[in-house]
């Protein structure tokens, strides 16, 4: 049979429209597949960091100077409560303008949105997928829209959902952290210009990210505790997170509308689980954003994937033969990614007092050594493959 798409991607969110971006000017038949009604403003309410290696991405996309209301971080601010230690990273020793930047997650899928409505690509909002099998030679995907059942065949399908539709079929890998994140957007007496902070505290790491006139803060707690702080009333919300956080941004004055996500690491036990069917983004590693590592490392999953789709003669398309290419060329940024970001929540969220001590002394040497700074801000901008 004859698919009538080179190409399907399942899930037209940051990620999936990336890829499908990053295909626009090839001659393949291209189609995303989203389950969100067309034009719909997200209600999602979290704020991305962004590092310098996804600008150079988004602005070869051609999205970058579309993007509204953009934060540059200049300076980051890691420290642990209750405990010496702490490091400081400046843009201009590592002789970069900037060292992130903070958007909101809606700014970022508008934009990649009103993209994709300018190319070559197919887009058909509100068709939620129901089913993916590979017969063949391509995969077959089953989908909903106004109430129909519709069928398409493709090559290849990339399954950019965020991780839900082959969960059950293939269940990822688990790592509970036990942890919620509690998202909202602050402001304080004393904000300081485009400067980061991460703190790490025994319940889990809070995270105050530059925006606007104020921070847009991630506070990560047990699920219980979140839930509770959802409920607090403003004022003591404010003063709790004072007493969390400390005197570095003066008085925190006032607090928007709270959010929580549950937090843990979700990853796919493979990339490629049959022919025809590969796994991109959130679908493939979901992350703690505690490193803002998520969209990041998937953003450089759609690049690699579509310069290996780019590369590939039309009969290779899908084959086990292309996706082991594509599965080697990021394995090893893929890996690294997951264990960093694993590797910093499990240390540094407990409060035993011989593990402190080895924090305090990894902030020093962070601080202190030229070398391992440059190292570990080299891999937050760009990941493991440079
Ligand atoms: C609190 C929090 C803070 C974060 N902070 C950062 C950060 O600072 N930096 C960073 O890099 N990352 C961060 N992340 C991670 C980042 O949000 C994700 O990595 C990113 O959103 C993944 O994009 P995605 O396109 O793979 O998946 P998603 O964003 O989940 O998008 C999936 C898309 O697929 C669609 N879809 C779902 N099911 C179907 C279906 N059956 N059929 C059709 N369409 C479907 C959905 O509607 C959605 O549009 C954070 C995450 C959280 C929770």
């Amino acid at each position: 049979m004859n698919a009538e798409f080179d190409i399907a991607i399942i899930g037209g969110g940051p990620v999936g429209a990336a890829l499908a971006l990053a295909l626009r000017d090839s001659k393949l038949k291209v189609c995303v597949l989203e389950a969100r009604p067309a034009d719909s403003a997200s209600q999602d309410a979290r704020a991305l960091a962004l590092s310098c290696g996804s600008r150079l991405l988004l602005a070869r996309l051609g999205i970058w100077d579309a993007l509204q209301d953009v934060s540059p971080i200049r300076t980051i601010h890691i420290s642990q409560k209750q405990s010496f230690g702490r490091a400081v990273l400046h843009a201009e020793e590592l002789n970069v303008p900037e060292l992130g930047y903070v958007l909101p997650y809606p700014a970022l899928q508008d934009a990649l949105a009103g993209a994709m409505k300018h190319c070559n690509v197919s887009s058909v909002y509100g068709a939620s997928v129901t089913r993916l099998i590979n017969s063949d030679g391509h995969a077959t995907i089953d989908y909903q829209l106004d109430g129909a059942e519709h069928t398409l065949h493709t090559r290849l399908a990339v399954v950019a959902d965020g991780g839900k539709l082959l969960a059950q079929q293939y269940p990822p890998q688990v790592r509970d952290y036990g942890q919620s994140a509690l998202i909202t957007h602050i402001t304080c007496s004393a904000p300081r210009e485009s400067t980061a902070f991460e703190r790490f505290t025994a319940q889990g790491p809070l995270a105050l990210l530059p925006f606007k006139e104020g921070y847009e803060l991630v506070w990560t707690a047990p699920h219980q505790v979140a839930q509770e702080m959802l409920a607090w009333d403003d004022s003591k919300f404010l003063h709790e997170l004072h007493q969390h956080f400390g005197d570095r941004v003066g008085e925190f004055l006032t607090v928007a509308k709270r959010t929580c996500f549950p937090l843990g690491l979700r990853r796919a036990p493979q990339q490629s689980p049959m022919p025809h069917v590969v796994l991109l983004g959130n679908a493939a590693q979901t992350m703690h954003p505690v490193a803002g590592q998520g969209f990041n490392m998937g953003l450089r999953d759609a690049w690699g994937l579509a310069q290996e789709i780019l590369d590939a003669a039309p009969e290779a398309l899908g084959t086990e033969a292309m996706l082991a290419s594509y599965r080697s060329q990021r394995r090893t940024d893929r890996e690294a990614g997951i264990r960093f970001t694993d590797g910093l929540v499990r240390l540094f969220s407990n409060d035993l007092p011989l593990v402190s001590a080895g924090r305090a002394a990894a902030l020093t040497a962070l601080d202190c050594l030229p070398f391992v700074k440059k190292f570990v801000a080299k891999r937050m901008m760009f990941g493991a493959n440079g």
